[in-house]
């Protein structure tokens, strides 16, 4: 069996383990990246890219085919991501990458099956970076990859047609951004919730708009609802709040009710790190309960989100290369690619009441803002939270069209620890929507300009 001895092994290629792998290889640490599928991960190869540009795609259709008054001229293509770019960015940082699934002997050695050959790789430091995978519901497998019915959001965004009807079983980000893309593409749209709202972290406020955009697209919406099963003559079965059982035709069933850390399977039971539910449980720096073993992104639980395991992959790196590095981020953006879009960063309301911080809050809508008027996107508003005691901002939160563009802002503001007076003082150009956020501030202050 070939051997390698390395500093750094990271198991899993999304982007947590390759900005990680990146990171370390920068800093001179000598480092192997095992990757069972395709670098890149989930987020590159079946989430976050391939859904934005079918959300994008999506929404080019819809307009040509308003344009086109009717006619359907053009065939959407969901471009295949390139992986050349991961590729070239590690061997550049001199990272040594095995295509190949990786078994865990233990905390300092694991064995990957590369083609026919079984490379074993001993190291140092072992990063876990295994990401999550999709959560079925019982009785109704996924079938999607072998041409049948059920389907994650990894069949949903390679469809062989277009299904006539497709019911979305969950009303969260994933579930809800493949429902405005599918029903610009012109299928008829179910969705099924088992809470009494859409995505349910966040306010009414800030759903309503998603859920008028919703119903004016024709979407139907079952809230409150559970599905029980499901039989390909009478469709979805689902059970209201008073437990009456109907059904729902569906050609397709989009089930996207979550993500479950991919935390076992892999030899990594064996080395009995402390767990926080199904999650690999982590201290401040990304250290499990095990010397020297890392784990970052989905594999530890929530948030899962990409940009926080490249963050966590890149202060592990540093850590291993020798330097004092903590996870403690002030906000981690979260972002719905729904139409419109939402944004929350930071804090909640819900969430700074129930940590007794006495807030100021204030609203400006894009029904004030110059630009959203030329762009015809007057819907929506942004919301900023700040400690009444010191005006530090604590929480920015958005609604509209285009506001995942003003997440860098947020999270920067936050970060940064700027008062309401930092950002309020902040010349914003005009027109743009930013000048949202400088007029939530003034306002915030008592005395926004445009309102
Ligand atoms: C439809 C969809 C849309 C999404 N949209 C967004 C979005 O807009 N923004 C956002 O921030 N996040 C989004 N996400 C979430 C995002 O994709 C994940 O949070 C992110 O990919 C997690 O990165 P990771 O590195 O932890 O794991 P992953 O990306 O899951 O990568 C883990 C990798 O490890 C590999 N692996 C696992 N076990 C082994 C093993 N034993 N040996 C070798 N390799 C192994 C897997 O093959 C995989 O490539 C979306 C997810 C989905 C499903």
């Amino acid at each position: 069996m070939k051997e390698i001895t390395t500093k750094l092994l990271v198991i899993g290629g999304g982007p947590g383990g390759y900005v990680a792998a990146i990171r370390a290889g920068q800093l001179g640490v000598p480092t192997v990246l095992a990757e069972g599928a395709s670098l890149g991960g989930t987020c590159l190869n079946i989430g976050c890219i391939p859904s934005k540009a079918l959300i994008h795609a999506a929404h080019d259709f819809e307009q040509a085919r308003a344009q086109a008054a009717g006619t359907s001229p053009m065939g959407i293509h969901v471009k295949e991501p390139t992986l050349d770019l991961a590729h070239a960015l590690l061997r550049k940082a001199g990272v040594q990458v095995l295509n190949g699934w990786a078994t865990v002997e233990d905390g300092k050695t694991a064995v990957v099956q590369v083609g026919g050959e079984t490379v074993r790789v001993r190291c140092e430091h072992l990063l876990i970076a295994t990401g999550s995978e999709p959560v079925a519901l019982p009785n109704m497998p996924f079938s999607g990859d072998a041409g049948g019915a059920i389907w994650s959001s990894t069949d949903a965004l390679s469809p062989t047609e277009l299904p006539k009807r497709l019911v979305v079983v969950g009303a969260g980000y994933i579930g809800l951004e493949l429902t405005f893309a599918y029903r610009k593409l012109g299928t008829e749209v179910t969705v099924v919730e088992a809470a009494s709202d859409i995505l349910p972290r966040y306010d009414e406020a800030l759903t309503k708009p998603v859920l008028d955009a919703l119903k004016k697209a024709g979407v139907v919406l079952h809230l409150g609802c559970s599905v029980a099963g499901w039989d390909a003559k009478s469709g979805v079965h689902v059970r209201n709040a008073r437990a009456d059982e109907f059904a729902l035709p569906a050609d397709k069933v989009l089930v996207a009710v979550g993500r479950r850390p991919r935390a076992t399977g892999f030899g990594i039971e064996g080395l009995q790190l402390t767990m926080n539910g199904r999650a690999i449980a982590i201290d401040a720096h990304c250290a499990t309960s095990m010397r020297n073993v890392w784990a970052i992104g989905d594999v530890t639980g929530e948030p899962v989100l990409a940009h926080r395991a490249m963050a966590q992959g890149e202060c592990v790196a540093e850590q291993v290369a020798g330097k004092p590095r903590r996870f403690e981020p002030m906000a981690i953006p979260a972002v719905c690619f729904t139409d419109p879009e939402v944004v929350v960063c930071g804090l909640t309301t819900a969430e700074a009441k129930a940590a007794g911080i006495e807030t100021i809050e204030a609203s400006f809508p894009f029904a004030a803002n110059g630009r959203a008027m030329t762009l015809g996107a007057e819907g929506g508003f942004v919301r900023v939270l700040a400690r009444k005691s010191d005006h530090v901002i604590i929480g920015w939160h958005a609604v509209g069209s285009s506001v995942s563009e003003l997440s860098a802002a947020f999270g920067q503001s936050i970060e940064m620890g700027a008062r309401l007076e930092d950002v309020a003082g902040t010349i914003h150009a005009h027109p743009t929507l930013g000048e949202a956020v400088q007029e939530a501030a003034l306002r915030a202050l008592g005395h926004a300009l445009h309102i």
